[in-house]
């Protein structure tokens, strides 16, 4: 018996059952397993269970796994927060990237892919009000922003990203996410936008019914963490 199917179909059916409940169409929101402090062996354990998409904060903590799981031919989103010493392997390792937050991380995103993949898949991370965390773009220079990247030849702007303080009350979860929902509605057609990745374990529901593409799961899936301040980037 699989360790992680009941917590991956339990969590796939929210999915589900949310998308049916906010008339999303089913298989509009596609799920980035987060492996961030979890062992190798259960992220191959959930890639055995179907799952194709996992994201990873840390890098050097996602190598060892990307290496080691090359056979299963996973698709890997960089979620965390990009120095720039670390852009080159990112470049190199990664299919896309969520949390571009100023223009110099993406030139040399840009600059440092390799020329046999194609465009690296990114989306621009923006700090809506609400937000948690000190990263992310303002929005009021998000629009420079995105001019900055669509230019990029070996970046494909897609959408943009948040990852807003926890809320209990889902109003106020969905409140956050219906700010970018806004952002990505006032840009998608001057940028060819479609993603918004947006919503967590605790938050999916109210992700989805404000439109979000991916949700980015990680407890839900792999159970709780270990204390995240024990691993460096
Ligand atoms: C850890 C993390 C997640 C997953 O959060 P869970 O609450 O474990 O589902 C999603 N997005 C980002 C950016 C994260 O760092």
């Amino acid at each position: 018996m699989n360790p992680f199917e009941r917590s991956f179909q339990a969590v796939r059916l929210r999915l589900r059952e949310a998308e049916a409940h906010f008339g999303r169409g089913a298989g509009a929101v596609g799920m980035v397993a987060v492996g961030k402090t979890h062992p190798l062996e259960s992220l191959r354990q959930v890639a055995a269970l179907g799952q194709c998409d996992f994201g990873e904060n840390y890098l050097q903590e996602a190598l060892p796994k990307i290496e080691a799981l090359a056979d299963l031919g996973l698709t890997w989103h960089f979620i965390g927060h990009i120095q720039s010493n670390k852009t080159a392997a990112i470049a190199a390792h990664f299919a896309w990237v969520h949390t571009v937050d100023r223009e110099k991380i993406a030139r040399r995103l840009n600059d440092q892919r390799p020329a046999s993949l194609p465009p690296l898949n990114v989306c621009v991370e923006v700090n809506v009000s609400g937000e948690g965390t000190k990263s992310g773009v303002h929005p009021t220079a998000l629009d420079s922003v995105l001019a900055a990247v669509a230019c990029l030849p070996h970046l494909k702007l897609r959408g943009l990203m948040t990852l807003p303080r926890p809320q209990t009350d889902f109003e106020r979860q969905r409140a956050a996410f219906r700010e970018l929902a806004g952002l990505l509605a006032r840009y998608r057609s001057s940028y060819g936008l479609d993603t918004l990745s947006m919503g967590t374990t605790s938050d999916l529901e109210a992700a989805i019914a404000e439109g979000a593409t991916w949700v980015r799961i990680g407890t839900a899936i792999f159970g709780p963490r270990e204390q995240m301040d024990k691993i460096a980037e």
